[in-house]
């Protein structure tokens, strides 16, 4: 990932899925197809007919190859294979379907990124004739192996610049034909989808001549998604599980790598949530935002969701009442603890509207059930209770 973008508001594709966009666009991509069982890989590498193959764990982040998320495999032993990467964690994300593809021979791994420059109000185009999975290390190293062009959107990509990026990237003489191509496609499928982010790493060349996009990122604009149906569709297909519970009922989470859970009304109180949480040395383990004037319904089931998570040791409640009412986000906790089963502890602070009548509500549910709720008073004291209740 030459270009990181950590922004959360855009939506990923799968590898596989941003090969389908590149290959409906003429860039050549390796022949296989997503599986989603070990049955199924092994009737796709049947199906390739290809000796070796290459099991590519679908996992929503970089550096699958050195995670150990990329495995070699031949037609015979590839369902094996994939039994031992099914399931497997990768860098926090588990494993659920398998891109199998035809190994390439592999002579040259290039570069390509896209993305946008918000400081200079362009598109920022990234091309190297050294890709791979050291790409970040060779650009802190050789910054001169790498291209980089800002496009003026309203003037689009200029035939120059992309000739230009050869040059300035060291691709090989014999591929400028193929990669300028390649380069002009990228392009057009980044404005026609309204991407965030697009890349090619590796673009490879094989031994006998050939331009194959080896891997592919494609990331879309969220605020675009009303006029970008098609994608729209597929996010169906690219969240988690519990990331598409929560869409459906309108609770706006986004799962992290850490162990304290965090439901809190609105972006900036989450926010606010997660960095005391850091400070104090803690690791959220999610973001989950119940918006305003939250039902106590809505609570119970923002905490429902939470503690599937099977990584959530504690889970911090941060609530200031402006619209929402503390009375009703504690007997939504209240009906949470009495309905489902939980133990885990939960760290609870309520002030605002109706902060009185919550704090009633939870104090009484307090005295017949002890251990499980802590109440505390502000939020500094939350977040040290919380990861002092395991959520380092
Ligand atoms: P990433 O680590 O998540 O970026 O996953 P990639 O799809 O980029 O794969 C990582 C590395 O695996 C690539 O840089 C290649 O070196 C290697 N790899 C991927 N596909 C093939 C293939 O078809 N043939 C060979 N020989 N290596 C491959
Ligand atoms: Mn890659």
């Amino acid at each position: 990932m030459l270009i990181d973008n950590k922004k959360g508001d855009s939506m990923k594709l799968y590898e596989y899925q941003a090969k389908q966009v590149f290959s409906s666009y003429g860039i050549k991509i390796p022949n296989g197809r997503v599986a989603f069982s070990p049955e199924d890989v092994d009737e796709v590498a049947k199906e390739i007919g290809s000796q070796e193959v290459v099991l590519k764990s679908q996992v929503l982040v970089g550096g699958r190859g050195k995670a150990g998320g990329i495995v070699m495999a031949n037609a015979g032993d590839s369902a094996s294979k994939s039994r031992e990467l099914f399931g497997k964690d990768i860098k926090g994300f588990k494993v659920e379907r398998i891109l199998v593809e035809e190994r390439l021979d592999i002579a040259k791994e290039m570069y390509v990124g896209i993305t946008l420059d918000r400081e200079k109000k362009g598109i920022v185009i990234l091309v190297s004739s050294v890709g791979g999975m050291d790409i970040e290390e060779i650009a802190a190293k050789y910054p001169d192996k790498i291209g980089k062009k800002t496009v003026n959107p309203v003037w689009s990509l200029w035939d120059y610049q992309v000739r230009e990026l050869l040059y300035e990237a060291g691709i090989p003489k014999e591929h400028f034909r193929d990669v300028f191509a390649i380069i002009k496609k990228l392009y057009n499928i980044f404005i026609r989808y309204e991407a965030e982010l697009t890349e090619i790493n590796p673009l490879v060349i094989t031994s006998d001549g050939k331009l194959y996009a080896a891997d592919g990122r494609l990331n879309i604009d969220d605020n675009a998604l009303y006029r970008q149906k098609e994608m729209a569709e597929l996010r169906e297909l690219t969240g988690s599980e519990l990331e598409r519970a929560a869409e459906s009922k309108g609770i706006n989470y986004v799962k992290l790598d850490g162990n304290i859970g965090v439901i809190a009304n609105g972006a900036g109180m989450s926010m606010a949530t997660m960095d005391l949480i850091y400070l104090e040395g803690g690791k959220p383990a999610n973001f989950l935002d119940i918006g305003g004037g939250a039902s106590s319904d809505l609570v119970k089931a923002s905490m429902e969701l939470i503690i599937k998570d099977p990584n959530v040791k504690v889970v911090f409640v941060n609530i200031f009442g402006g619209i929402t009412r503390c009375d009703l986000v504690a007997e939504g906790l209240v009906k949470a603890f009495s309905e489902i089963e939980m133990d885990i502890p939960v760290v609870l602070r309520l002030a605002g509207t109706n902060e009185e009548e919550g704090r009633r509500i939870i104090e009484n549910y307090m005295e017949k059930n002890p251990n499980k709720l802590f109440l505390v008073k502000t939020m500094e004291e939350g977040a040290k209770k919380a990861v002092e209740l395991g959520g380092v």
